[in-house]
């Protein structure tokens, strides 16, 4: 039996605890719940809650809100549909966030998984061993901690930025009620809105960090003004907070080494117009768990690797695939950059 600590209980922690744990294993998951930002009103693609259940098991996915679908102007000013129901493997799911992620740390616990409210705050090695904030010992390390890279950071893993992307997010009464998420694209970058639960819903505005002035909410009321479709949801003189997320693409160096893995966002993250964050981080990490107890740091851990080398890879080319189909600013620093 190996002794893990899980750092980061967000969708991808919470899939290596799970598979670890019915491996036999003894997991701890340590959840930070202090969270300050506005939930991005993330959506799973069609056949993402088929994954859920699947890692999960019934009764979880059924809670969200189903997908009908994209609409964006991409290319033009016309909104074109993109139909999930006509998807081979059906519609997708929006995601309550604050509620998902909480079920699946339910699931975990159900699974025999120690969740503890801490922040992962020391991390010491000695004797082949893991020290992990003063008082839990550990075979395995983790790090599930999303974006922040909560470990690999402290272990000095260094990271590959393809751009410096980041959202401005909005939450906003919703009005309009479709399920689908809706993209429109712009000089400055491209914006999507898509329901949140309790009746908001979430505007976005996906840019560069350099093509921001000093004030961010300025920024984004005064590329809203220019949009066509976007302006419905929001007015651009409202005065909502404006909150902040880095939206880039990252590949650490690494993604495991002596004692510890990197799962989900700590691992690889990728643009949100790919919509494949969630489900490559869950399926990755479900993976990595399940290879617990067998040749943890050999030949099976070097072909998972190469799994997330592959989803980038792809990642890369309907990243340029999709940026190449909007042709209408090609001066703009934001578009230049991606063709
Ligand atoms: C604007 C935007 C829109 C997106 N839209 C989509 C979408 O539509 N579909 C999609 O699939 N993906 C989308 N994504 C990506 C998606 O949000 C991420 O891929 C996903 O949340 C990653 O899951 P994770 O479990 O790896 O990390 P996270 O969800 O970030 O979870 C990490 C957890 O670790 C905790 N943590 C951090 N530091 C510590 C610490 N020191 N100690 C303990 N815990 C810690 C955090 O509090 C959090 O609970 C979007 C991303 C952005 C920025």
């Amino acid at each position: 039996m190996t002794s893990i600590v899980v750092v980061g209980a967000g969708p991808a922690g919470c899939a290596f605890a799970v598979t670890a744990a019915r491996g036999g294993h003894d997991v701890v998951l340590l959840h930070d719940d202090r969270r300050g930002k506005a939930w991005a009103g993330e959506a799973l693609p069609a056949g993402g809650g088929e994954l859920v259940t699947s890692i999960f098991g019934p009764g979880v996915i059924e809670s969200h809100h189903i997908a009908y679908g994209t609409t964006a102007a991409w290319g033009s000013d016309d909104l074109v549909t993109h139909d999930f129901m006509t998807h081979w493997s059906g519609h997708g799911w929006h995601l309550d966030r604050a509620r998902f992620d909480s079920d699946l740390r339910a699931c975990a616990q159900r699974a025999g998984v120690r969740v503890v409210a801490e922040r992962l705050s020391s991390l010491k090695r000695s004797s082949g061993h893991w020290m992990i904030n003063e008082q839990v010992r550990a075979d395995l390390i983790v790090d599930a901690s999303g974006r922040p890279g909560a470990v690999v950071g402290r272990l000095g893993v260094r990271s590959h930025r393809f751009d410096d992307q980041i959202a401005l997010v909005a939450t906003v009464a919703d009005t309009g009620g479709e399920q689908v998420t809706t993209i429109e694209s712009g000089a400055t970058g491209w914006w999507y809105t898509a329901p949140l639960p309790l009746g908001k819903r979430v505007v976005a505005l996906v840019t560069d960090t350099d093509l921001l002035n000093s004030d961010r909410a300025e920024t984004f009321n005064a590329t809203l003004a220019d949009t066509i479709h976007m302006k419905k949801y929001i007015h651009p003189d409202h005065s909502n907070p404006v909150t902040m997320h880095p939206a880039g693409t990252v590949q650490r160096a690494d993604l495991y080494g002596d004692g510890w893995i990197a799962v989900g966002d700590a691992a690889t993250s990728f643009d949100p117009l790919s919509s494949q964050g969630l489900v490559t981080g869950m399926v990755m990490a479900a993976h990595a768990g399940r290879l617990v107890g067998t040749d943890l740091v050999g030949t099976d851990l070097a072909e998972w690797d190469r799994g997330y080398l592959d989803a980038l890879t792809e990642h890369e080319s309907l990243r340029t695939a999709m940026y190449s189909a909007e042709q209408r600013w090609p001066e703009a620093p934001f578009w230049s950059r991606r063709h």
